[in-house]
């Protein structure tokens, strides 16, 4: 009986959305300018991984929109003892930069720490968006939301990622946000009822005097506290809706503890990077004192 008023609110959320489902915009003008460089990135990343033998950077993928063009690295970082595999990625929304710089200072902290965490081996997208990055702008060129693109796979970029996380599972993944619109730092979990973790981390942000976001709603969910904790079933209503976003993709193919992060722009952009190295290292220690 349950089962069947279940199915009867999801056909009903399912035909209130299909309307407003894409977020497709129109194609962005070649003429926007250029922000921000990806070769300055490229740079530091190599200069880190030269100087360390258990780091090594791959292309994964080109992204290409007429004369622009830029790769997509993977920044992968291997102990000699592998006990746990951790995702983390940035940059997927252009106009969200804190995720990207954290990703390269987590390259940069592992090739002059390399035993920092262990026997964690990791795998570090810093951008997956890179023309949206450089031109600070949310969408990839096309006008479109590549992290409403994982169920239909219509970006560049969004099918890079999946080719390259075909078939792999990680112990943790980890993707990095900021929200211009938010009061205060926020963060989702998928598909895990045990909200431990994201309330230490939670308790943790605000100990440090931050705000925490009490009002944000993502399509069909609201945070709770700094918490927006996704069920199983909305992340199904997300990919029948073609709204499934990266995290939601890997919680159903790659990873059982995945989390979203996200900043409020309006701190300062020191304040920003901190929130997000310390949600990194209070994730990342859980996978190291977690047993299997
Ligand atoms: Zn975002």
């Amino acid at each position: 009986m349950k089962r069947k008023w279940f199915i009867l609110a999801l056909g009903i959320l399912l035909l209130l959305s299909l309307s407003c489902a894409s977020g497709h915009k129109e194609s962005l003008p070649e003429t926007l300018p250029l922000v921000r460089d990806v070769s300055a990135v490229q740079s530091r990343l190599a200069t880190a991984v030269s100087s360390c033998d258990s780091l090594s950077m791959k292309t994964i993928g080109q992204v290409s929109y007429g004369t622009y063009q830029a790769p997509v690295w993977v920044v992968s970082f291997s102990p000699a003892v592998i006990k746990r595999k951790a995702l983390l990625s940035g940059g997927i929304h252009g106009n969200e930069p804190a995720g990207v710089e954290v990703m390269v200072q987590m390259v940069e902290m592992l090739a002059k720490n390399p035993h920092e965490y262990g026997s964690i081996a990791f795998d570090i997208i810093p951008i997956v968006n890179p023309w949206g990055w450089s031109h600070d702008v949310r969408f990839n060129q096309e006008g479109r939301d590549v992290n409403r693109d994982f169920a239909t796979f219509k970006c560049q970029e969004s099918a890079i990622i999946r080719d390259f996380a075909s078939g792999k599972r990680y112990d943790l993944i980890i993707d990095d946000h900021e929200d211009p619109n938010a009061k205060g730092f926020y963060m989702y979990q998928y598909a895990n009822p045990d909200t431990w973790l994201s309330r230490k981390l939670i308790n943790t942000v605000r100990g440090l005097g931050y705000p925490i976001e009490q009002d944000v709603n993502m399509i069909i969910l609201k945070t709770d506290d700094g918490l927006v904790n996704a069920p199983l079933w909305g992340l199904w209503y997300m990919k029948l809706t073609g709204q499934l976003s990266i995290t939601n993709y890997f919680r159903l193919n790659n990873s059982s503890k995945v989390y979203t992060i996200e900043t409020p722009t309006k701190l300062d952009w020191e304040d920003r990077l901190k929130v997000h190295m310390i949600a990194l290292e209070i994730l990342l220690d859980s996978l190291q004192t977690t047993t299997r």
